[in-house]
């Protein structure tokens, strides 16, 4: 029997339905088309062009065992296939912004800010991810506006805030309260909790994307939960968050460390853990500019330079920024360049191997 269509008009709309006689008793009917005056979406418009509707051979998602909450008393655990950044136990994933150890202190299953001793960053870098916080403002409630509980939850670096205050019945300027993005979005609704109580972020972060020559593509985004409740949704930064001003955009690496705030208030933060988003690729750290000068130097024909917080190789006569995996291991992103150091003491690097291509070797330093 031939398959037949049948037109049915239901006033300017126009629905075509395709009817396939079944094969057997197990299949699936025939693809309906409810067409209101377009054509059958295109392979271009699917979700994925390179996967049919319901396709067997697509890849099922990995299985983890997801996260389990938290509350007042005790917190709760990451996924199973999250990179814990904090777990109550030690500092060991956190470090000063320069690299040097942090003077924030660990109590009781928490982090703490000490005034003064500046922000603390993550040791690894992150792009496009989802970070749980759990974050606590002094009991009783000290200060007024600003400066109540301030810290801040940093993506980017120290480049786009997402605002920790104690702003449970206390007031200051919107686009600074708790879960602002500092100096841009209000959050949608105010759900914090007193001081001293635990509070949650979960924050979807996407980097910003930059071209070449540093031209903007696509502006940062940030979706904030605040304990359980959405009140950022899908933002888009205008530039890095400041005061006073509104700062441009200026092209960084996609991933980059994480940064909580010293505002001089003694905020606590336990349970921090993130997931990176998109396709998976090498773990990536910001090393110390004092660990990157030992390393600069030149080794045979290669050039190694500190260029600002990475290293660059000239390899060949080309340039190559460099990524840090480790403290000793180094990779480019345009070629596969590979270059390690077998030693991270500066009073021993004395010599780098490299490889690319074909070629491998072993370059000594000669100043
Ligand atoms: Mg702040």
């Amino acid at each position: 029997m031939n398959p037949t269509k049948l037109l049915l008009c239901f006033g300017s709309s126009l629905i075509l339905v395709g009817c396939q006689p079944m094969r057997s008793s197990h299949m699936e009917p025939q693809t309906v088309y409810r067409d209101y005056g377009s054509i059958p979406p295109a392979a271009a418009d699917q979700p994925d062009p390179n996967w049919l509707d319901h396709d067997r051979d697509r890849p099922l998602p990995p299985v983890i065992t997801p996260a389990t909450p938290s509350n007042q008393d005790q917190a709760g655990t990451a996924p199973s296939d999250a990179t814990v950044l904090f777990d109550g136990k030690d500092l060991s994933q956190w470090v000063s912004v320069d690299g040097s150890p942090t003077k924030w202190i660990t109590r009781d299953g928490y982090m703490e800010c000490v005034k003064g001793s500046g922000y603390v960053r993550s040791l690894q870098n992150f792009g496009d991810c989802q970070l749980h916080v759990e974050w606590a403002t002094p009991a009783p409630g000290q200060g007024e506006g600003q400066g109540r509980g301030n810290s801040g939850v940093f993506l980017g670096l120290d480049r786009y805030e997402v605002q920790v205050l104690d702003s449970f019945e206390s007031k200051t300027y919107a686009d600074g309260s708790a879960g602002a993005i500092y100096g841009q979005y209000p959050p949608l609704v105010n759900a914090s909790r007193p001081p001293g109580q635990w509070q949650t972020y979960d924050i979807i972060y996407t980097a910003p994307r930059f071209d070449a020559e540093g031209k903007l593509l696509s502006p940062t985004r940030l979706t904030v939960f605040h304990n359980g409740v959405l009140i950022q949704n899908n933002v888009r930064l205008t530039g890095p968050t400041s005061w006073l001003e509104r700062a441009p955009y200026r092209a960084h690496p996609e991933k980059q460390p994480i940064s909580l705030q010293d505002h001089g208030n003694p905020v606590r933060f336990r349970n921090l853990w993130v997931s990176e988003l998109g396709k998976p690729g090498k773990k990536e750290f910001t090393l110390s500019k004092a660990l990157l000068d030992g390393y600069s130097g030149k080794y045979d024909n290669i050039l190694v330079t500190r260029e600002g917080g990475q290293l660059s190789a000239k390899v060949g006569g080309v340039k190559f920024l460099l990524f840090a995996e480790s403290p000793t291991r180094f990779f480019a992103k345009t070629t596969d360049v590979q270059i390690e150091f077998p030693s991270s003491d500066p009073t021993k690097v004395d010599r780098l191997v490299w490889s690319v291509g074909e070629g491998a070797g072993v370059a000594m330093k000669t100043k």
